[in-house]
This record gives C-alpha cells, structure tokens and sequence, in this order.
C-alpha cells in the first residue's frame, strides 16, 4: 500500500445512518467486522497482528489484507436529511447558507464547515494481491474519478468481488457506463440506499429523483442478464419522515422483500419516531398490522426488532421537546434552503412539530 494511503478517521458509517449499508453488508462476509479501514498510523494491537504478518526484505511489515473497506472520499451530490456535512459535499453547500442567516445564534459565527475529505488511494500491486474483496463507500463512489482510476489500475480482477453503497444515481462515467467498468471483476454488489420512493423518498433523500431511480433500475436488469456479475439491495433507513410510507414504498417498489435491509434512526434524534408519541404509536399500529405481509424472515425479524426498541425505549420530556423544537428548525430550513413545498404525503409533521393553540410556525 503506498504511503499516502490514509483514512480520515472521522468517516464511520454508523454516524451516516442513510448510507449505513455498508457495515452490515461488509460485516455479512465476515470479514470486516474489525473495521480493518483505518490505516492512519494508529497502532491497533490485534489487528496488526492478524493482518500484517510478514516482513519484507527490507524488514518491512506487509499487508496481508483480503478485504478493503475504502470510504476515500466525502464528495457526494445529495444531501440526505439524516446525513451531514461531514459526509456529503452537498450538504456542506445548504449548511453554509444556513450559517449565513443564523450566524449569531450558533457557536458565535465560529463554526466550521467540514470542507472536503479526499484520500489520494492509489494501491500498487503488492498490497492488491491477496485481495478479494473491496468494499466502497463515499459520500457518492461514482461521482469520485480516483475511485475509476482504481478501478482500471487493477490489473487482476477476476478474483476481486466488490460491493458499494450508493446512492445509484450515477450509472455513466466519461462516456461508459459504470458496468463497463466493472465487467471483469468476479462480481459486483450494489446496495443501495433508499429510503422512500415518490414525494416522500426524494424529500428524506434530498437528490433523490424517483424517475431516474426507475430508469436507472431497468438499467441494472439489462445489466444483470448481460454482464452475469452484477447483483443487488437496498438499504432502507427508518424515520419520522417514512415509517408510515414503508409498507407502501415496499409496493411500489415490486421487489423480493428479502432484498431490503431494514435500519431505523436513532440520531439525529429529532428524526426519530420513539421521540413524538403520536407518529410512534401510529407507526407501531402500522407495521403491527402488516407485519403478516412481510414473506422474508430476515426482514421481520429487523421489524420486530424495530417494534421493541420503539415500545420499550424511555423517552424524557426534554428529548421530546427539543425533538419538536429541532424537527421544526429542520424541516423549515429543508423548505427554505431547497425552495420546496411541504410534500401532501408528509403534511402530517406539520402536527407534530407544530404547538398546539399557536399559530403553524412553518
Ligand atoms: S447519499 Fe450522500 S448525502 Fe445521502 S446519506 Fe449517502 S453520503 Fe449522505
């Protein structure tokens, strides 16, 4: 690996819940489980141990990696609610105009924007040898040139499996499409990231555009029949905003529910049903209600699961106000910052982020 291969350590998936695929998916091979992504220069004992075996002529520790978890960069082009500045570019774009009007009321003007996390993550050949799974998450993977430019550097690619997470709304780069790219690699995995489809998938997923999502679609099943490599998933993440959409998302949507890997929010807390009891009770009622129309095990199992930490978390008076009150700033800087209207779909937060007797405040 060359030297200025580098990780920001501050990109963990678990913080980006829109974009968590990744954990579960790499984790699933068994193989990245110890978070092998950062090679900063912190010494973890176990792990060096385990992954870096062997000495080099030169005495040299060498890696002796399978699997490689590459989060290089934080460049993205949408700008999800649950998301942040930290990981997308996009965002970085709305947070800036918000500080412009709000520059008083937070941190005295001081705080900072993330700016962009970029890792130059050119590998040489020696560390890509024993290589057999590479894992991508971003921001975006394809919209980050480096990330192609690494792609055709592999010169053995038959025995490399790759799996992204994605936000699919890029299929093409420099004129090819991105299977073109991918065609020689033992398979290809695409997990992607969607949280609704319509009105409400396009506002939780600010970039989202349901049209392209669908074309994009058809796409991988051409894709599917003609490269022979290329499978896929989808990463579902659960909020105040969806819950209620879920089971009609999963309609539209048309596919094996298998296929969904079911996440709920916890943070940012404002976005998270357990903290405003009328949308948690509903959304309780809901998946109790549907929950005989789920057919995968794997799916039930994580809506159970949903269902017990919805009844049986302690929510404080301070959490639901202070989750009123931030839904409200949230949802009214989206609405400004993105000239939008207030989905019909989504017309039910005005209730809950409204006080009651006083006039609408967004
Ligand atoms: S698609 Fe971009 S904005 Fe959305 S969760 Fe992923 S990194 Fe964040």
């Amino acid at each position: 690996m060359d030297n200025s291969f580098s990780w920001p350590l501050s990109m963990t998936c678990a913080q980006r819940p829109g974009c968590m695929a990744g954990c579960s998916a790499v984790s699933n091979t068994g193989l990245a489980g110890d978070n092998i992504t950062q090679n900063s220069g912190i010494q973890i004992a176990g792990l060096e141990k385990k992954y870096f075996n062997k000495k080099n002529f030169k005495g040299e520790i060498e890696p002796n990696f399978i699997s490689l978890d590459l989060r290089p960069s934080n460049i993205c082009n949408f700008k999800c609610r649950t998301c942040n500045d930290g990981f997308s570019t996009k965002w970085q774009e709305e947070k800036e105009d918000f500080y412009k009007i709000n520059k008083n009321v937070l941190y005295f003007g001081k705080e900072k924007l993330s700016g962009v996390n970029k890792v130059n993550f050119k590998l040489n050949e020696a560390s890509m040898k024993n290589i057999e799974i590479l894992y991508f998450a971003g921001g975006e993977p394809f919209v980050l040139e480096e990330h192609f430019e690494l792609l055709e550097s592999i010169k053995e690619k038959k025995h490399i499996s790759i799996m992204y997470n994605t936000n699919f709304s890029i299929l093409k780069y420099k004129g090819k499409t991105i299977f073109e790219y991918l065609k020689d690699f033992r398979s290809v995995h695409f997990s992607i990231s969607i949280d609704g489809l319509g009105e409400v998938g396009e506002f939780v997923r600010t970039g989202f555009d349901t049209k392209i999502f669908k074309k994009n679609f058809l796409i991988m099943k051409w894709a599917i029949d003609h490269y022979k490599n290329v499978s896929y998933d989808f990463q579902y993440t659960c909020s105040v905003l969806n819950s209620f959409n879920f089971f009609e998302f999963l309609e539209e949507l048309g596919e094996d529910d298998d296929l969904i890997n079911f996440h709920y929010i916890q943070y940012p807390f404002w976005y998270n049903t357990v903290n405003f009891d009328e949308a948690k009770n509903n959304t309780i009622k809901l998946f109790e209600e549907k929950l005989n129309t789920i057919v995968s095990d794997k799916l039930k199992s994580a809506i159970l699961k949903y269902l017990e930490y919805l009844k049986n978390s302690k929510v404080t008076d301070w959490d639901k106000i202070n989750a009123k009150k931030y839904l409200r700033g949230n949802v009214a800087h989206t609405l400004l910052f993105n000239d939008l209207e207030l989905p019909e779909k989504l017309s039910f937060v005005n209730d809950l982020i409204v006080e009651k007797k006083n006039i609408n405040l967004i």
